[in-house]
């Protein structure tokens, strides 16, 4: 175990060793509910990304040769450990990120699911085999691991999102590198806290901080053989051309814009329950938050009010403080970008039903606070119904039927995630039968798959062909072989 570094200045971990970044370029890591400044980030140069592919290469030609079973075991104790900090991690979640203590832990859970799951890698990983594909002659099909991958991941989970990727990256016999979001690299300086304690081989795992120089060495380093993101969709466009074109294996989640249709005949206390979670939890910076409510007939008036009164009652504040229900959007500028939306919203037509626009939040006066906002009437033509938002804002479109409904779902870019909610079973089938959307939700507001089902983003929310997660991840971190074997009969009974 090597020296922990102090979080004032943050370090990278680089071939089992804490390190500082050869920068000079560093960012400041602000608490978005209080304005402190928590510590300042490297934004490491290309050299600090050479030397932990070149460690991650050198590791692997051992870990790939350590059997699964062993492999699993630091997993185990992965699990344990964060199991054991599991609140310290949550915590440090809501005061990196500003969401509330609550829905830190629920990230938390999601990340240690994902450790559970690649431990079942010695089932996994199996290949195929049939026997006498001719005579005489079997045929099998095996799994190798790839070396070294990399994860550029996002803002808003940063505890979770690395975790879609890297147990089964590792599980399969790959070396890892992770990139953090420069905006919240703390709790993944706590995870390599924790990694440090495996006593893995050197660069097995290593952690580079960062932005846009960082990544762009990750996507042209040629020991890098395969990269997942997770970002905004014009990132994603990016990463995916640039590391397709430098031979990568890529697979990129991008952005969304998430609708739900509500019908008459749904529960409506349930449904205005939890579709407000949706649109509001984590202050709607979760690609699977809804942003557009769709009612459909006689759904208008009844929802529109309740959702209306769940908006406007939301506990906003403090993420660590007891019975705040949501917290803080993560940075200034993006509070200023998210008012500028309900404004440009306004101008063309909308009605602020609820203004959650400069809130005073007392104590948390320097926050960057939006408190939930309810636009109504939203053209569906209009920017506002295209536009990601990314903050606690959900947009009100009325339609007639449930056909205009899928069809106007169908005509938008993003395909992460549509939601139904309805009593009628023949229409939660004729929605998920034609929606164009990966993830599906029936009476749900955030169908975030579970660890051992791939988050099946389309369209522009997702560029690739093997999603995170599960059965897609261990697909995408493994390339097979095939092996077509004869062997002599008659040599055979010769030696008896
Ligand atoms: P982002 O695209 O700004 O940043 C993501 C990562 O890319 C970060 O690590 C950042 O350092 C890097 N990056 C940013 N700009 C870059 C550039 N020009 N060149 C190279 N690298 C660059 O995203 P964000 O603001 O951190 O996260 C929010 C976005 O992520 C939203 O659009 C959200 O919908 C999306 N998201 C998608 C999913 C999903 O599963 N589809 C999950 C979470 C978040």
């Amino acid at each position: 175990m090597t020296q922990s570094p102090t979080l004032s200045i943050l370090q990278n971990y680089i071939d089992g060793q804490w390190c500082y970044s050869q920068t000079a370029d560093y960012l400041d890591v602000v608490n978005p509910a209080t304005a402190e400044t928590l510590a300042k980030v490297p934004l490491s140069p290309p050299e600090d990304v050479d030397h932990a592919a070149q460690s991650a290469q050198r590791a692997f030609q051992t870990w790939r040769r350590t059997p699964p079973t062993q492999r699993i075991q630091y997993l185990f104790r992965l699990k344990n450990l964060m199991e054991e900090h599991f609140l310290d991690l949550a915590q440090t979640i809501t005061i990196e990120c500003g969401k509330t203590l609550e829905e830190s832990k629920g990230e938390l859970r999601r990340a240690i699911e994902n450790v559970e799951i690649a431990c079942g890698i010695p089932m996994m990983m199996q290949g195929t085999t049939l026997e006498d594909i001719a005579s005489g002659i079997d045929e099998f099909m095996i799994r190798q691991p790839l070396g070294v991958a990399a994860v550029i991941a996002p803002f808003n989970f940063p505890g979770m999102i690395p975790f879609w990727f890297l147990p089964y990256a590792l599980a399969c016999g790959n070396t890892y590198i992770v990139k953090p979001s420069e905006r919240v690299p703390l709790t993944m300086q706590k995870i390599f806290q924790l990694i440090d304690r495996l006593d893995l081989p050197p660069g097995v795992i290593n952690l580079v901080n960062g932005s846009k120089n960082a990544v762009d060495a990750i996507l042209d380093h040629p020991l890098i053989r395969a990269i997942s993101f997770v970002g905004s969709t014009p990132v994603a466009r990016y990463i995916y051309g640039r590391a397709a074109a430098n031979g990568k294996r890529v697979q990129c989640q991008g952005g969304a814009k998430n609708p739900v249709i509500i019908l008459p005949d749904a529960d409506m206390e349930m449904t205005t329950r939890i579709t407000a979670d949706s649109a509001f939890g984590c202050a709607g910076q979760r690609c699977l938050a809804a942003s557009i409510a769709i009612t459909v007939g006689e759904a208008r008036h009844t929802y529109t009010n309740a959702i209306a009164e769940a908006a406007a009652s939301r506990i906003v504040g403090y993420g660590l403080q007891d019975g705040v229900q949501m917290g803080p959007v993560i940075t200034p500028q993006s509070r200023q970008r998210i008012e500028q939306i309900i404004q440009q919203g306004a101008d063309s037509g909308a009605t602020v039903l609820v203004d959650g626009r400069s809130p005073q939040i007392p104590n948390y006066e320097q926050g960057n606070f939006i408190r939930p906002t309810i636009l109504q009437n939203v053209d569906p033509s209009s920017e506002l119904a295209k536009t990601e938002i990314f903050g606690p804002v959900l947009s009100l479109i009325h339609l007639d039927t449930i056909e205009d409904a899928i069809a106007l779902i169908n005509s938008g870019q993003h395909g992460n995630m549509a939601c139904l909610f309805t009593s009628s079973g023949a229409a939660a089938r004729a929605f998920r039968y034609e929606v164009e959307a990966g993830n599906i939700g029936i009476n749900i507001g955030v169908a975030a798959p579970m660890a051992f089902f791939p988050f099946s983003g389309w369209k522009d929310s997702f560029f690739g062909d093997l999603h995170g997660q599960g059965q897609h991840a261990v697909e995408f971190f493994t390339q097979t072989k095939v092996i077509v074997e004869r062997w002599s009969q008659n040599r055979w009974s010769r030696q008896f």
